[in-house]
């Protein structure tokens, strides 16, 4: 006790907060089984007697324990009675406001408080510019019209809470959104990109297997078309335009694709094609091996492999 003259006004009301919700805490419980208690003496004849001394011995130690908080917050209280500083105190209501004392004439015997021990010992003007439109003016009858016009910097712990949660959602989905533009191709003239089975898809996974994909089908209906599947003389014209179209139409997305990857991972349009078709090569080469004599194929993927790891290596230098 004897350093008590020399602890700051901030320091002295921060354990005398956390005393005041202790307290505040536990006469609530009180009141609530003071009520329970008043209501079992009223109406004995639904409630059984013998319950009363469970209640009444409840509300004595919780008596005894906020005696024993009000034993600690006394000393503390006299040395504020002795030095006499600042104080302010923010009600936990929305719109709560700002008062010097627990004790304005504007609140209530059950008017929740929350300290606000960081301003303790602080120019009362700077409370009440921090303050805002939540000074009150009873409280603070000299705020002046500009002050009580801004908004306040001074929020409870509630608020504090919901704002930092809020944030932190905020920052989450940002977060989430930037890491998926990160993985989103987008072809430099804004042209759909497409995945696999032709769908349009602007994931970079998807469009690279989508790509990739491709190069096997056309492989594969050059396969065909090679042995004779597709008759081109007319003889099937409809069918033969549909084959016309079907591979039009595939060139076409794997061009499309192709640019956006490059623009996706800035090289050139034929590094990105040189690539996708090491991939296409390899699958086509390893799933349709009845397809046809793969001979041509593996010799075009071998030396594409090497291709590609030369120019990586060359761009690593
Ligand atoms: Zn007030």
């Amino acid at each position: 006790m004897s350093d008590l003259g020399t602890r700051t006004p901030t320091d002295i009301d921060t354990e005398l907060a956390g005393y005041y919700g202790e307290r505040t805490a536990l006469q609530q419980k009180l009141d609530a089984r003071e009520k329970e208690l008043a209501r079992m003496v009223r109406e004995p004849r639904y409630y059984s007697a013998s319950s009363i001394p469970s209640y009444e011995a409840a509300i004595d130690q919780l008596e005894q324990q906020i005696n024993t908080i009000r034993t600690k917050e006394i000393p503390l209280e006299q040395e504020w009675q002795r030095r006499q500083w600042t104080r302010a105190f923010i009600v936990t209501n929305v719109g709560g406001h700002v008062h010097r004392s627990l004790d304005c004439s504007t609140t209530f015997p059950t008017t929740s408080y929350e300290w606000l021990p960081q301003y303790s010992g602080h120019d009362e003007a700077e409370i009440v510019d921090a303050a805002g439109e939540l000074a009150c003016t009873i409280c603070y009858p000299t705020a002046p019209a500009s002050t009580l016009n801004k908004p306040s910097s001074i929020v409870t712990r509630d608020k504090a809470e919901r704002d930092a949660r809020r944030a932190e959602r905020e920052k989450a989905a940002a977060e989430k959104a930037a890491k998926k533009a990160a993985k989103t191709v987008r072809h430099p003239d804004g042209l759909p990109t497409y995945g696999t089975y032709g769908y349009e898809a602007d994931n970079i996974t998807s469009v690279t297997s989508g790509s990739a994909q491709m190069v096997v089908d056309i492989l594969d209906d050059a396969s065909t078309q090679k042995k004779g599947g597709y008759p081109y003389d007319g003889t099937e014209g409809a069918r033969a335009e549909e084959q016309r179209q079907r591979k039009a139409d595939l060139a076409g997305k794997l061009r499309t694709n192709l640019e956006a990857l490059a623009h996706f991972h800035g090289t050139t349009v034929d590094e990105q094609a040189d690539l996708v078709r090491e991939k296409g090569l390899a699958k086509y080469v390893k799933d349709y091996s009845w397809n046809e004599d793969m001979t041509a194929h593996q010799e075009e993927l071998k030396a594409l492999r090497k291709k590609n790891r030369d120019r990586k290596r060359a761009a690593g230098n």
